[in-house]
């Protein structure tokens, strides 16, 4: 099957070939009860001067993670395309339909598009637009950035994300764009093995990857929405696609960790989780985590949670009502070695 045949069922309003700015839409086919021959109109807007690097900059592809887009945004409307030598290419709500419902998952179909790489071109309306970055964008791209942020039922502490590859000079590449993003701690994490994400795809395809986690909570982080604003410009200047005034002088040397096989603590009864310590405290496995607390059976012990790694608190749980398989809490291990 022609994974591209398909795609020349989306419309664009932008010419990815013309030089200076376009802010507009793919429209991606979308036939519904009450919408015949509608279409699902997703923004796309292509920035471009000169000569130099394709950066692709995704947010929204979780529908609840906000400072990505907000700061994407923001530079669509900013930026001056003479300040550019090369292109850029933004889709700041690829997974549209989840954007405007705030959601994780889009309601159409109820796919994690961050699971569903490299997409189907003949699949649901989710898997399409995954196809679409995926077919249609990634071979034109040199960089791609996805911004992401822990969405309704995580809070994250701020930081930049590698994406593990086992090619020393591709990691050594992305190292430095995700350095370069000058968050205070570096995270390596390969979303326990699953090769389905949007940066393994990128990667898989040759591009410099950099990713981010900024706060969550299903909130506009104060903190990490202004980290975003620099980091984006930062790694933008570089890949040398913006001036480097544009880049803000390095604050600290990050910290640099990796999330383990044993880095989640997962729920393990049926119940409201407390936690122990806050985001950022040093942890020890074996130490214990939190409880699960059994409020139609006060008279019932709580259930004891533990870590089962070194490191520091990198991740917890928002709602406190948990059921078994949820995820609690995640910690980052320090990290100094290979990650292939
Ligand atoms: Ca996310």
């Amino acid at each position: 099957m022609d994974r591209n045949r398909t795609m020349k069922m989306v419309s664009s309003t932008v010419d990815f070939d013309r030089p200076g700015k376009q802010v507009g839409f793919f429209s991606l086919p979308l036939s519904v009860h009450d919408d015949a021959w509608g279409a699902v109109r997703v923004p796309l807007t292509v920035i471009s001067n000169g000569s130099g690097p394709t950066v692709i900059l995704e947010g929204g592809n979780h529908g609840d993670e906000y400072e990505g887009p907000i700061a994407l945004g923001e530079l669509i409307r900013e930026l001056d395309p003479g300040r550019l030598s090369g292109r850029l290419i933004f889709i700041p709500a690829i997974n549209l339909p989840a954007v405007v419902a705030a959601r994780r998952t889009s309601p159409i179909d109820e796919i994690n598009m961050n699971r569903s790489f490299p997409g189907d071109p003949f699949g649901t309306t989710t898997q399409q637009l995954a196809a679409y970055v995926n077919d249609v964008l990634f071979p034109i791209g040199d960089a791609f950035i996805d911004l992401h942020s822990g969405g309704s039922s995580l809070d994250i502490i701020p930081s930049a994300v590698i994406e593990p590859v086992s090619d020393p000079v591709k990691h050594a590449r992305n190292l430095a764009a995700v350095t370069a993003f000058d968050a205070p701690i570096i995270v390596v994490i390969d979303n326990r093995g699953d090769p389905r994400t949007a940066t393994a795809s990128a990667a898989q395809a040759g591009l410099t990857v950099v990713g981010t986690e900024m706060a969550g909570a299903g909130a506009v982080s104060i903190e990490a929405l202004s980290l975003c604003r620099r980091g984006v410009r930062n790694v933008l200047a570089h890949l040398q696609v913006l001036p480097p005034e544009m880049a803000s002088p390095p604050t600290s040397e990050p910290r640099h960790y990796a999330l383990s096989a044993s880095a989640h603590v997962l729920a393990e009864d049926d119940g409201v989780f407390e936690a122990l310590h806050r985001l950022g405290t040093e942890v020890h496995a074996g130490e214990l985590a939190g409880r699960i607390h059994f409020l139609a059976n006060p008279g019932r012990t709580p259930v004891e949670l533990h870590y089962h790694a070194d490191g520091i608190l990198y991740s917890r749980r928002q709602p406190g009502r948990v059921r078994p398989g949820n995820c609690c809490l995640v910690v980052a291990s320090p990290y100094s070695g290979s990650v292939a």
